[in-house]
């Protein structure tokens, strides 16, 4: 594969755009460097970058594509959106429509407000949450990356731990002391951080199910316990659902583990690929929001006409009969084919898997937390990485992401990609 006009733009990037990129998880820099493959098209399943060489796209865009790039139906309704203008400052239908789809997929939310990003959700459900309880301290999991808020940018995995930065420059201390960080699955670690700190947390921020250090599903029971614990405490129980909402069920990971929190931050899935955020939960807490309460929060372009058209799209196509089926289903395959490869070429690895999204972990271990997953090895997944991209294969440039299939995705599409994972995986043997 020859990537030349991919070296050309990148060199030019990295004189105009900090790094090269606008976000540091698409530099190469977790798998050892090189210019990132600069894509130009997205259609269905594959990208296509600029020098005109073909991916089957398992990026999925870090989570928000899930129906495929281009999918005709939120392309008709971004079109929409741009002919009748994109922006206006002032309540729309569409906003009220979205609202509605939302709270029915998803009813632990009797109020809803749209933002921008899923940092901006999360971080305005912690206010909300210090605003309700009138605490500071807010508890979170090694590994769970919540966005780059101030508060959540300590301990966080994603993006800071493949840099090797757990904590920001540039987040004081005063903040990162109100943030109270214990491992994931760890029912007594969580115990004893309660016992010690509970009077003083505002709220419990989780991944339901754990989407930055590789899927990692809940233990049975866990996720009760910790709600349990939380609210005995006083506290709030937040789930961070910007990757799982809409991923693995219609209802989210609530509705697939059957644990409801007191609010929730939604992003990704729910822009059909336009920049978005949400929050919700329940009503007497989202009224302390202003304008009805005294926790600020506010946006030039939170619920805009092309966002909320794009995103009430994607649900539509969403709710058609047997979407997670179909994802489940060539997940299995994928699974199965990628596992099949490994004893082949007696590469030592480990899946995780929920319906369509699976991490391939680089050790025979089953990962359930941010420590085992840091442990994997990482010098073989940048080697991995590097041989299936010049296989058509495009994955996140970082050992704890997810492998993401959308609905575009055909059996034929992951029967090519098992071959490359075996080529891959052989060339991984003989080197
Ligand atoms: N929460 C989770 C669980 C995420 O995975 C992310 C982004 N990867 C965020 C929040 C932040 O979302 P955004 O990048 O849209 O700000």
């Amino acid at each position: 594969m020859n990537f030349a006009q991919s070296e050309i733009i990148q060199k030019e990037a990295m004189d105009h755009i900090v790094g090269g990129v606008n976000s540091p998880s698409r530099s190469y820099k977790a798998v050892g460097g090189g210019a990132p493959v600069v894509m130009e098209k997205g259609d269905g399943a594959y990208l296509y970058d600029v020098d005109g060489n073909r991916y089957i796209d398992y990026l999925g865009a870090y989570g928000p594509i899930i129906t495929g790039h281009a999918h005709p139906h939120i392309t008709d309704a971004i079109k929409k959106a741009a002919e009748t203008g994109v922006l206006y400052g002032t309540p729309t239908p569409h906003e009220v429509k979205f609202a509605k789809m939302i709270k029915e997929a998803i009813p632990s939310l009797d109020k809803v407000r749209f933002v921008n990003s899923g940092t901006e959700a999360v971080m305005t459900t912690i206010r909300v949450a210090r605003a309700y309880t009138g605490r500071d301290k807010i508890l979170k999991f090694a590994g769970c990356y919540h966005g780059h808020s101030d508060l959540v940018l300590v301990a966080a995995g994603s993006g800071p731990s493949q840099l090797g930065m757990p904590d920001s420059a540039g987040v004081p201390q005063s903040i990162a002391k109100e943030v109270i960080t214990v491992p994931y699955n760890d029912i007594e670690a969580f115990r004893d951080a309660i016992e010690k700190w509970g009077p003083e947390i505002a709220a419990v921020l989780t991944e339901p199910i754990v989407g930055n250090f590789g899927i990692v599903e809940p233990f049975p029971g866990y996720l009760e316990e910790v709600k349990k614990l939380t609210h005995e405490a006083g506290a709030l129980l937040i789930f961070d659902e910007v990757i799982t909402a809409f991923r693995f069920m219609y209802g989210g990971a609530q509705d697939l583990l059957g644990v409801t929190p007191d609010l929730t931050a939604l992003g990704k899935i729910i822009g059909g690929g336009l920049p978005i955020g949400a929050y919700g939960g329940k009503k007497e807490i989202m009224e302390k929001v202003a304008p009805l309460g005294p926790a600020y929060q506010a946006g030039t372009m939170a619920g805009n006409p092309a966002s909320m058209l794009s995103g009430i799209a994607c649900l539509e196509v969403l709710q058609e009969e047997g979407v997670y089926e179909q994802l489940d289903q060539l997940g299995a395959l994928l699974e199965k084919g990628i596992l099949d490869a490994a004893n082949k070429y007696n590469i030592p690895v480990s899946i995780n898997r929920l319906k369509g999204a699976l991490t391939l972990y680089f050790t025979k271990e089953k990962v359930i937390n941010y420590n085992q997953a840091e442990n994997t090895d990482g010098e073989l997944f940048a080697r991995f990485f590097k041989q299936i991209l010049h296989h058509g294969i495009n994955l996140a440039p970082s050992k704890y992401e997810a492998w993401f299939i959308t609905i575009a995705h055909t059996k034929q599409d992951i029967e090519e990609t098992i071959i490359a994972v075996e080529r891959s995986f052989e060339q991984l043997a003989h080197s």
